[in-house]
């Protein structure tokens, strides 16, 4: 009988632990092909003039393979790195290793779903079958208790009945041993360099964390979060908070590349409850994890609307004129609104923005400067480490309004979140320091600060910190 090859298209499931397609692929086939595909549209600019990917989700992504490489050759198997099309590359390692078959695991958001579909077209004209597999979320889609067209677009009305109806499946056992071709090729992992970055990336030591791609980083995260440091019994009380590592559980950008398994999660967190306490903080993280499935299945529901300028509604956010402006002052931190300001210089400095702060900066950029949200998603798709269609599009039509949820009115009144977050202004501080000698409160709003004393505190509006450029009232709307 001859020998079965199975080819392992990684894509956003850098992981070997609680992996389908691994674990199917290694009982199936006497050998696997493990690929990874950096392809050059993930490097391009976009419609906006912002790039699909900017240099820390890069590098993230970089360490990330990186470290898929090093378990896969701890298997005694390795990771064959590609630079090009997976239609095109796919196709030409299936001929070569006479592969029988091509496993992934399936993605919803248009573009990534468009290129499976080229790789398909690809595989069919050898006669090779794409077998597509589930493996980002909590639930499979048979796990749910409706069809994908029914699925509530209310969260609420989604979460209460998965909870009632649904159960999260066991994790997959992890691989023992991959074995490869014996004329397997060889290849290195590009550095930021190779995928088109010339500059040099800085770690800003004010970052909320060191972020390190890859599982293994990725699990030294959870283990330090849940076990080590014991945060997650206060979740639901810090995961508002602002500065540094723990006031919530940054595993975001672990799951978006599929470093972590949120089904892996998920079993952890149940046995934190049983060997520490179960309580709404534990319950807390479940629910944040259930968000991230939404979005997931809404985006396989509506398919690309979440892309469009007036989303599911009639007609899109009011804009104004001179938006490109307002849009240039908003990405650089330049709005004279110290809380958004200081936001966007840490996402710009670090790539990670806590949820609050994107919340704010978001509905700041749609409802008071009125410019066009598809704009601010673009920037965060740029610029955020943990960058992943659903979850950012998803919540960037939720926030402008034009969300497939039926309440439209997302406003966040700046001044008050500002102080309710960042009530000793600690966090303004940190990130413009400009402003850094106006002590407490005040350094939310400088412009009601008198002249002389905002001269002591070394600040001249209009010279070295600008004018707010809009009026900005507190109301405790
Ligand atoms: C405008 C906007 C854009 C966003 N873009 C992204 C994005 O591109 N990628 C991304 O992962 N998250 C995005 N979020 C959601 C959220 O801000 C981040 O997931 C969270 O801040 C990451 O930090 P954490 O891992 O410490 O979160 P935690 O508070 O510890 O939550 C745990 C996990 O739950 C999930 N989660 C939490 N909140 C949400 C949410 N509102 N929607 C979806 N999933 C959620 C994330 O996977 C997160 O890692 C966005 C939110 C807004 C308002």
């Amino acid at each position: 009988m001859s020998e079965k090859t199975i080819l392992v298209w990684f894509r956003k499931d850098l992981r070997i632990h609680d992996n389908e397609i691994l674990i199917e692929a290694s009982r199936k086939a006497d050998f696997i092909i493990p690929l990874y595909c950096f392809d050059e549209r993930q490097f391009q600019l976009t419609r906006f003039n912002t790039l699909k990917t900017g240099s820390f989700r890069a590098q993230f992504l970089i360490e990330s393979v990186a470290d898929l490489k090093k378990s896969m050759k701890d298997l005694g198997g390795d990771l064959l790195i590609a630079k090009g099309k997976p239609e095109e590359i796919i196709p030409y390692l299936v001929e070569k290793y006479k592969v029988s078959e091509v496993y992934h695991h399936r993605e919803v958001a248009s573009e990534e779903t468009i290129i499976s579909e080229k790789v398909e077209t690809e595989l069919w004209k050898q006669k090779i079958n794409l077998k597509h597999f589930i493996g980002h979320t909590l639930y499979n889609k048979e796990d749910l208790p409706f069809p994908i067209k029914d699925i509530p677009d209310i969260f609420t009305t989604f979460r209460k009945k998965i909870e009632r109806e649904s159960a999260v499946k066991p994790c997959f056992d992890k691989v023992q041993i991959i074995n490869l071709p014996k004329d397997f090729e060889t290849s290195e992992v590009p550095a930021l360099i190779d995928l088109g970055f010339t500059e040099v990336l800085h770690k800003d030591t004010r970052a909320v964390m060191d972020y390190k791609g890859g599982e293994t980083a990725g699990k030294c995260r959870l283990q330090s979060y849940f076990w080590k440091t014991d945060r997650l019994k206060n979740y639901k009380i810090t995961r508002n908070g602002l500065i540094g590592a723990d006031y919530s559980s940054k595993f975001s950008a672990w799951l978006s590349l599929g470093c972590l398994s949120p089904r892996g999660i998920y079993w952890e967190i149940k046995k934190y409850e049983k060997e520490r306490i179960a309580n709404e903080s534990t319950y807390w993280l479940y629910i944040e994890l259930l968000w991230r499935d939404y979005f997931r299945f809404m985006f396989k529901k509506h398919g690309s609307k979440f892309f469009l300028k007036n989303g599911f509604k009639v007609s899109p956010p009011e804009e104004c004129e001179n938006q490109l402006e307002l849009f240039e002052k908003w990405k650089t931190g330049q709005t004279g609104v110290p809380f958004i300001d200081a936001n966007m210089r840490e996402v710009n400095a670090s790539g990670y923005m806590s949820n609050r702060g994107r919340q704010n900066v978001a509905s700041f950029l749609v409802k008071d400067l009125k410019v066009n949200w598809l704009l601010g998603a673009a920037y965060f798709e740029e610029k955020l480490i943990d960058y992943c269609p659903s979850s950012n599009w998803g919540n960037w039509a939720y926030v402008a309004g034009v969300g497939n949820d039926p309440r439209d009115n997302r406003y966040f009144n700046v001044m008050k979140q500002a102080k309710e977050y960042d009530p000793q202004g600690e966090y303004v501080r940190l990130w413009v320091p400009e402003l850094s000698r106006i002590p407490g409160v005040k350094v939310h709003e400088p412009w009601n600060i008198l002249v002389h004393q905002l001269e002591e505190y070394q600040v001249r509006l209009g010279v070295n910190y600008p004018f707010p450029i809009t009026q900005l009232e507190y109301s405790n709307k």
